[in-house]
């Protein structure tokens, strides 16, 4: 029987682990894949034990926890913080009856090798795969194939969490709950009770939302922690549900303009959905989409390498996965069938299952598409200093995709800007990015991009998908586009319950105070 009272514990005793303050050392801690400049850090330490980490929590006055600072929106960029980085939590165990019990620390790719070796696989992965288990489950990341197996929320059973007094709580999903009042109580071993109100505000009913706390009546306290950004706790160790390693074709597939590209989605997501319930053979797994002005970015030495030829100027882009069972054939024969009903005149490029190396350079073409607009983005920023990746993660309900791109496109043309959109179209869930040429144009795009959201919030989407929110200024104001400043107060209150000194992460997904500005 669930309950809505948790009991803390103690961890080991032990000293906390050294915290580093050479520079050489720390300098390479001061920025994640946002590229914000100006962070600053008071050390950094590696503790390699649950008990380390206990420690250091304890006895530091503020801590920023840091996976792979993949993040891309600031939010694992010290603001003064010892760093905790947690890549000495590496344990992994063996896969046993469908799970497997990771450190923080262990970097999707590793966890996807030593999968692989037992014919198993771990669904939910970023397009970036050095991200770590513990930043995922931080950000509820969320990748290509979220189309099939939701975002990393449905994947934690179970969660070892250092809370800010350092006590430790070992959450199994099923055994705690909100209760009726809307509450959990953390029964903590200094003999206090932390009572955690739920926020009451609705979430958008899309498939992936990585946009402050979860918050609905009756939910696991797991979820709390799952999507938190390091506010709220540190994440030692996770265990994870795992999957037979599926078998997966990949196809390439140029369509002639934006409508074809959403009707073929919208035709593979009806036969996905067949596949999935036994009545069909095409089991499409994610489709992700690359818009003419992001292809026009990517050089030419890309398309020539994955053998591919550049598409026609108002030409867009599909990669779609494909799991295949023993009849590889028929789902690909339903495939071109469906090229057909949408209007799509070219042959795709396919990789059949098994032809790793060339699924691998079909997704190189995909991968290219964001390195590629972010070298222009560096590149301008040589000549314009300031000028930054100003970017949208909207996800919109997929019947409302085809309004959500002219949307985009209308948006940024009125402004006057340079842009590209890719994203996985799937789940509804695109990247409109701005392009920018100057200062000017950022400043411009961070205002286009405000009323898209306000547009995608109207049409029942998001602008916070699976990046999270971070330190980044304008996305803390989606946040609060997205639930009001009532919402964010709510989320404060969680935040006052679980760590009155705002001791972890400080200033990440809001501020402290109302009336203070993001970091
Ligand atoms: C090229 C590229 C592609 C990307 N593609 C995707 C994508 O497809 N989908 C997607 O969702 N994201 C994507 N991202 C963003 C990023 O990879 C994810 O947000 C990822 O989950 C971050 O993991 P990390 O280990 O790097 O965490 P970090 O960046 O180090 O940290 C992210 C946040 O989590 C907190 N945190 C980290 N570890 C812990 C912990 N153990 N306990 C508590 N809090 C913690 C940090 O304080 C910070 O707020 C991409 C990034 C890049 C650079």
């Amino acid at each position: 029987m669930p309950s809505h009272r948790i009991r803390a514990r103690r961890a080991v005793a032990s000293p906390p682990p050294r915290i580093e303050t050479d520079a050489g050392i720390v300098s390479a801690f001061l920025s994640d894949a946002a590229h914000v400049p100006g962070g600053f850090a008071s050390g950094v330490a590696f503790p390699r034990t649950e008990a380390e980490v206990a420690a250091l929590v304890a006895h530091a006055a503020c801590v920023l926890p840091i996976g792979d600072q993949s993040s891309l929106t600031g939010g694992a960029t010290p603001r003064g913080e010892v760093v905790l980085s947690t890549r000495g939590l590496s344990g992994l165990s063996a896969a046993s009856n469908g799970y497997v019990r990771a450190g923080a620390g262990v970097p999707l790719k590793v966890l996807q090798q030593a999968l692989a070796s037992e014919g198993l696989y771990y669904p939910p992965v970023p397009t970036y795969d050095g991200a770590f288990v513990g930043g995922t489950i931080a950000t509820n990341a969320a990748g290509a194939a979220t189309f099939k197996y939701g975002s990393t929320r449905r994947w934690v059973e179970a969660a070892t969490i250092v809370l800010p007094n350092g006590d430790v709580i070992e959450i199994a999903r099923g055994e705690t709950r909100a209760g009726e009042d809307g509450r959990f109580e953390l029964e903590l071993t200094d003999g206090s009770v932390a009572a955690v109100p739920v926020p009451r505000y609705s979430m958008p009913d899309v498939p992936k939302l990585s946009a402050g706390y979860y918050a609905r009546a009756g939910m696991d306290l797991i979820d709390l922690f799952i999507g938190a950004e390091g506010t709220l706790g540190i994440v030692v160790e996770a265990k994870l549900k795992v999957i037979a390693r599926p078998r997966r074709a990949v196809a390439l597939i140029g369509c002639q303009d934006d409508r074809r590209a959403v009707a073929l989605t919208a035709l593979l997501r009806k036969d996905a959905a067949s596949a999935w319930n036994g009545q069909g053979p095409l089991d499409v797994a994610a489709i992700e989409y690359m818009d003419a002005r992001a292809l026009a970015a990517v050089p030419e030495e890309v398309f020539r390498r994955a053998g591919v030829a550049r598409p026609a100027e108002r030409s867009v882009m599909l990669l779609v996965q494909v799991e295949v069972g023993a009849d590889e054939q028929a789902a690909l024969e339903q495939l071109h069938s469906r090229l057909s009903s949408a209007g799509v005149e070219q042959d795709p490029y396919i990789a059949l299952a098994g032809d790793d190396r060339g699924a691998e350079r079909l997704f190189n073409v995909r991968e290219a598409v964001p390195s590629s607009v972010n070298a222009i983005v560096a590149a301008t920023k040589q000549s314009h200093p300031g000028v930054e990746k100003t970017a949208g993660d909207m996800i919109v309900p997929f019947p409302r995709l085809a309004e959500s791109i002219d949307l985009y496109r209308t948006t940024f043309e009125k402004y006057g800007l340079d842009y590209a959109i890719w994203g996985h179209v799937s789940d509804g869930n695109l990247h409109p990015n701005v392009v920018p040429r100057s200062l000017e144009d950022v400043r411009r795009g961070r205002e286009a991009i405000l009323e898209i959201a306000r547009g995608v919030v109207a049409m029942g989407g998001a602008p916070l998908a699976e990046h999270g929110v971070g330190r980044s200024a304008l996305k803390q104001q989606l946040l609060r586009e997205l639930y009001g400043p009532e919402g964010i107060d709510q989320m404060r209150a969680v935040k006052r319950a679980l760590d009155p000194e705002w001791k972890l992460a400080p200033g990440v997904l809001f501020p402290r105070r109302p009336d203070l500005a993001a970091t």
